[in-house]
């Protein structure tokens, strides 16, 4: 009788320490694969700034990504999640957070927070970071996992991220997580002198040129392509426009073809 309590009880002691033990054992698993991930995927592509390959290596993906997918966290590739959305590919969060050259005091704006992982990684070489989702699910599950791990410098928004986020402007950096047609007018309008924005900007929702923005003065705006994606679509007020009819199909067209 008392054995079966001691042992079978949530808080008997010989259970507590097997979990504890257990729980260290799955952690440390996890920061090996990382430490892999980071060298493998990230280091041999090219991308070598330590402080960047540090905040990688520090924030666990695992916590950021379905239950059932956990053991595929490390990856080399994006992974689905609720809403039908996805948490991009590591490389490719972390080659868009080196093109953006973030520095230590810098206001970053990230429009389509997603799961939150790439605002955990941002909030490790920024001094914050404000994050727009459209859907509320995501921004709650994100707000959730990042204050569950401590990242306190981070800030959730529900709503359409193509607006950016004005009264908090303007942004050291701007980082888009979705592709759409065009660089926004308002992030471009919100990005400060000197300010760099990285996007996927491409005609047709699905494949998109990675492209870097530097805001060189009120009006004078360098650009530079890093590449070619494959983002889901940025859709909102100032990106492509969700046609209900097709929804469940999961099709979009552009705002231009539906007004
Ligand atoms: N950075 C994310 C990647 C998420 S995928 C991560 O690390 O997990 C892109 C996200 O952009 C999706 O969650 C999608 O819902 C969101 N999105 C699309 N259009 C948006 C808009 N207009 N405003 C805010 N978020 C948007």
């Amino acid at each position: 009788m008392v054995t079966s309590r001691r042992i079978a009880g949530p808080a008997g002691p010989l259970t507590r320490r097997y979990l504890v033990r257990r729980r260290r054992v799955v952690v440390a698993q996890f920061a090996r694969q990382r430490a892999h991930m980071v060298a493998r995927q990230i280091a041999a592509r090219g991308l070598t700034d330590a402080r960047l390959l540090a905040a990688v290596r520090a924030v666990p993906r695992e916590c950021f990504v379905p239950p059932h997918l956990r053991a595929f966290a490390y990856e080399d590739g994006p992974l689905p999640i609720a809403a039908g959305q996805t948490i991009s590919q590591p490389y490719i969060v972390a080659l868009m957070i080196d093109a953006a050259a973030l520095a230590p005091g810098d206001r970053v704006l990230e429009i389509g927070a997603g799961s939150g992982y790439a605002a955990a990684v941002m909030s490790r070489l920024a001094a914050e970071i404000l994050a727009v989702e459209r859907h509320a699910l995501l921004a709650e599950e994100a707000r959730r996992c990042l204050g569950r791990l401590g990242y306190g410098n981070v800030a959730v928004r529900h709503g359409d991220g193509t607006l950016g986020w004005p009264e908090a402007a303007p942004f050291d950096a701007i980082v888009v997580a979705a592709g759409g047609p065009e660089v926004p007018g308002p992030l471009r309008r919100q990005l400060r002198i000197g300010g760099r924005l990285v996007m996927p900007v491409g005609a047709r929702p699905g494949s998109q040129r990675l492209v870097r923005l530097l805001r060189r003065g009120e009006e004078d705006f360098s650009e530079d392509a890093l590449g070619l994606v494959s983002f889901v679509p940025l859709i909102g007020a100032e990106g492509w426009a969700e046609d209900p009819a097709r929804r469940d199909a999961g099709r979009y067209q552009a705002r231009s073809e539906v007004e």
